[in-house]
């Protein structure tokens, strides 16, 4: 089976675990998940969840612990990772917070807290660039981060006019929370149908 880990030093681990193995089910394949408290267990993983959660707390843990570098070459091996809200604050290349170290595996920049007190949760039906059906995807927010600049990172989705789901490579960042639904599609398309993650770089377009 696939290793799929799920950062656990804080946040919503349970969910995406959860989703993962829904995931792989639908796609009739095996996965066995890893919680990732410690060092040493992102080298044997497949693929990488990063949860929501409190991105200053961490980014502080991740690093204090060792992990942080084995996400980064994780990512750089090809290797899917799925961040979201917290966990893209923390994969993301500008946090415009101090107390966040950024990984700098989504090129993209984030502002914490962007979509404001009276929407701090709401649930948005949106419409996600890759999907296997047009079905708009039931994406919850909860105090969630907006995507700034995405450079080079390609836009999935959008809402109120404002990035909320980016593609880089082999990295999915969401500013909502795609463990929080039954619909696993999210999931899905990050570790099972990520042509940049399985398939090998190439700098010829005409390949
Ligand atoms: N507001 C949180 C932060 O900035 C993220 C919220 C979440 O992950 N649900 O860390």
């Amino acid at each position: 089976p696939l290793v799929a880990g799920v950062v656990a030093v804080q946040g919503d681990v349970e969910e995406h675990a959860d989703a993962i193995e829904r995931a792989a089910r639908t796609r009739g394949r095996e996965v066995v998940v890893r919680e990732i408290r410690e060092s040493g267990i992102v080298p044997e993983c497949d693929l990488l969840a990063m949860p929501g959660g409190e991105s200053t707390t961490i980014s502080r843990l991740l690093h204090s612990e060792g992990i942080a570098p084995e996400i980064v070459a994780h990512v750089e091996a090809g290797k899917p990772l799925l961040a979201t809200c917290a966990g893209l604050i923390v994969a993301s290349s500008d946090a415009g917070d101090d107390r966040v170290d950024e990984l700098e595996l989504v090129g993209v920049s984030v502002e914490r807290n962007a979509f404001g007190r009276q929407k701090d949760s709401f649930e948005a039906p949106l419409s996600v660039d890759g999907l296997a059906d047009d079905e708009p995807y039931p994406a919850v927010f909860i105090r969630a981060p907006a995507i700034e600049d995405v450079g080079d990172a390609e836009v999935l989705a959008s809402w109120d006019g404002r990035p909320v789901a980016v593609r880089d490579g082999p990295v999915v960042g969401t500013s909502f929370h795609p463990e929080l639904t039954p619909d696993s599609r999210i999931h899905g398309l990050t570790f099972f149908e990520n042509e940049a993650a399985s398939a090998p770089a190439s700098d010829d377009p005409g390949q």
